[in-house]
Formats: C-alpha cells, structure tokens, sequence
C-alpha cells in the first residue's frame, strides 16, 4: 500500500512537471511547481525509510534430495550458501535469536540492520548442510526441535564437511529424517546453534465436522499430521512408510487447526472445554521446556509455534510456563511492538519462479531490507513476484493434461511453518 501510494505519487509528480514545462506555463508556475514536488518527495522519502524492523529469517529443510513433502519449506544447499553470503557481505549485523530478544526485552538498542536466523523442525540436514555451512560464514543460528521427532540413535551421523574432506564417502551422507540428540547436543556444544523447543508432537486438530479433504495417495504425505495425531511417542520415522499407516486413504480429513492454537472437535465428545484446552497447551510447553533443559542442559525461554499457530491464550499459559518470549508475530521487531513476541520472515527457494542462483541473493537481500524499512526494495519483491507468477501460469499450461484434482485440498494441507 506505502509502496502504490509513493509510486502514484512520484508519477503524478512528474506528469505534472511534465504538463507544466510543455504546456508552457510561467517560469514562476514552473518555479512553485518544482518546490513543491520537491518538498512532497523529501517527505515521501522519511515515509518510505523507516529503519527499526529486525528480521528473523526462519528456514526449514537446506537439502538438494527433496524428501519433505512440503515443498515450500525446501531451500537448495546452492541458495542457503547465496543467502550466507549476503549475510556475512551485505552490511547486516547477524545476531543470536537470543541475544536479539534479550536486547528488545531490555528496552535496549539493536545494532545496525540486526538479524537472526532460525531452523524449524530439526530436519537432519540442518546437521549434514547447515551448521557446517554457517560455521563457514561464521554465522550463528537457532534450531527450534519438536520432542516426538527426534530420532533414536547414539551417535552424530556424516556431514558435508565429512564429504568434502574425504573421511566418507557420498553414499555416507544421508539426507532424509530427523536430528538425533546426539547431534542436537553437538550443534548446541559447538557455538553455531542454539537449540529451543517447538512443541511436543507438531500437532493439528480437527476442529469442527466439516469435511474438506479426503485422504489420497496423492496427498497423505502432505496432510502427515492426520497420521501423526493417532502415533503415540515417536513419530520421526513417519516418512519411511510407503502408504499411511495409521489412518488409511479414503479417511475425511475435518476442518482443522494447528494444536495449540485452536480447541479440539471430536465426533463423540463435540468441542473441547477452554479448560482442557488449556491444560493440553500447558502441558506441551511446560514438557518441551523441562526435556530439553534436562537433555542440552540449558535453560530454555524461547517457544516456537508450530505451524506459527497461537493466539492471546495460548501466550498467557507460555509466560506463566517461564517462556521470555515467543514466535508468531505478525510485526518487524520493531521498538513500539511487544517485545514478548517474535515475528519472522520464511525463507524459500526459486524466487523468480525457476532455479536462478543471482536471483536467489538480491531477494534475500531485498526482503531483509525492506523487513528492516527500506520500502524502495520492495519494487525489486513485486517484480520477482510477477515473475513467479508468470513462471507458475506457464508451468501450468504446460502440466494441465495431468492437471491433479487433490490440489483442491491445498488450502488445509499444512505449510510446514
Ligand atoms: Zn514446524
């Protein structure tokens, strides 16, 4: 909206400079015409700077295999290293999530153009690609875990680094699954990361009797959480099954809502009590909180929200739990917002729509400074934007004969945030 009102601005601006030089209007006409545009951008120009936004960068998956259903959360281990490089080069003061909320619940000062980056999920490839990708740059990140996706398994698996220098070879490196504790404790005893709760079991629940998908093979990868919600304990080996295991295709999948966020509808009981919800919320945070103090020993006070799902309750029983602050902002970090909340940036990949690796870094760099008030930037944004969207009406021609009708089911299909 800003940035339409300054472009008509600056178009009516210069259509009337233009009328009035060749209309032939008095040099006086011409003279007050000029002053006055003048003026009008000199104002315009503090409305469309206004520094004190501090991104906070949330990425998922940093993989070339693509084994996450949700595509949107993959980012190629060639962008993650674009994005690194405008990170460590671009001017930017890359900060721990930490320390940046530590600063804002102060009342304190950021430094120049802050920004922090976090992981959510606690995929594996964080450990093969990421952190030895960070480390590299020299940046510090944060990686917030859900406990029921946290794999068995004693020992670090093989990294990139690994690779690289030749202690293992290729087919030694996996890609698909999720971190181990031991990994977990490494990346946290090694400096690069930070490790922080995201919820027990990632969870949706249904929260009304409207149907609006129906389980396909096409789609129950996607919708993994209605599996998910019926697998007590572990659910980190989920993926590895070649058809739904718990809840079979043809299942209605209800109206629904990330766990946390919402009270839950059951065709027996009808909908949950505000009580019990609030018991299922403080339980999930108040477990997240303890295991992972006792595991990493560490104190925890950050929370992400699954799929970014909260609401005013939800934070109340976070703050009574110990949390300082927690995800779910729908802000910049600025100074007059709530310190308490967090607000984040999602990353992905192909931002003109295709694999252009240029592209890749001047949008980074485009969204963290128009994050942080630089509103110029956000030109370079709707021009990417309509390119993507170009790309994406053209790979549509060119896929309709095998048009797949379960897309109809997308809006509900869970983002992965
Ligand atoms: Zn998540």
């Amino acid at each position: 909206m800003r940035c339409a009102v300054w472009a008509a601005f600056v178009a009516a601006a210069a259509a009337l400079m233009g009328g009035l030089v060749l209309g032939g209007a008095t040099w006086p006409a011409v003279t007050a015409g000029g002053l006055a545009t003048l003026a009008g951008l000199a104002v315009g120009d503090r409305w469309m700077r206004e520094p004190g936004g501090a991104p906070v960068l949330c990425y998922h998956s940093i993989s070339d295999e693509g084994w996450v259903p949700w595509a949107s959360c993959i980012v190629s281990i060639e962008t993650f290293e674009r994005h690194l490089g405008v990170l460590a080069r671009g001017g930017f003061t890359v900060m721990r999530l930490r320390d940046l909320v530590a600063i804002r619940l102060a009342g304190g000062r950021l430094p120049p153009r802050p920004v922090a980056v976090t992981f959510d999920d606690g995929y594996l490839d964080n450990w093969v690609a990421a952190l030895p990708l960070l480390r590299r740059h020299g940046i510090p990140a944060t990686i917030f875990v859900s406990l029921d996706f946290i794999e068995e398994g004693e020992n670090p698996r093989a990294t990139l680094d690994d690779r690289e220098r030749g202690r293992v070879g290729p087919e030694a490196v996996g890609w698909a699954g999720y971190l181990n504790w031991a990994e977990l404790r490494a990346m946290q005893d090694g400096g690069v990361f930070d490790v922080l709760p995201h919820g027990v079991d990632h969870g949706w629940v249904e929260t009304g009797p409207r149907v609006v998908a129906s389980l396909s093979a096409e789609n129950w990868r996607r919708l993994a959480w209605v599996q998910w919600r019926v697998m007590a304990g572990s659910k980190a080996g989920w993926y590895r099954a070649a058809t739904p295991a718990f809840v079979p295709l043809g299942t209605p999948v209800r109206e629904n809502a990330p766990a946390l966020a919402a009270r839950a509808w059951d065709p027996d009981r009808g909908l949950e009590s505000d009580e019990s919800y609030a018991a299922r919320v403080r339980g999930d945070l108040e477990r997240s909180k303890r295991e992972l103090e006792e595991r990493l020993g560490r104190g925890v006070d950050i929370f992400c929200w699954p799929n970014n799902g909260t609401n005013d309750t939800a934070r109340a029983i976070a703050a009574e739990v110990g949390y300082a602050a927690t995800t779910g902002g729908r802000g910049e970090n600025r100074p007059g917002e709530d310190p308490r909340v967090i607000s984040r940036l999602g990353v992905g990949d192909r931002i003109a729509g295709w694999r252009w690796p240029a592209a890749e870094a001047l949008g980074m760099y485009a969204a963290l400074r128009v994050f942080q008030g630089n509103y110029y930037w956000f030109y370079l944004l709707v021009g990417f934007a309509a390119l993507r969207r170009l790309h994406g009406l053209l790979e549509g021609w060119r896929r309709a004969p095998t048009a797949d009708l379960s897309a109809a089911a997308r809006p509900v299909a869970w983002r992965g945030d």
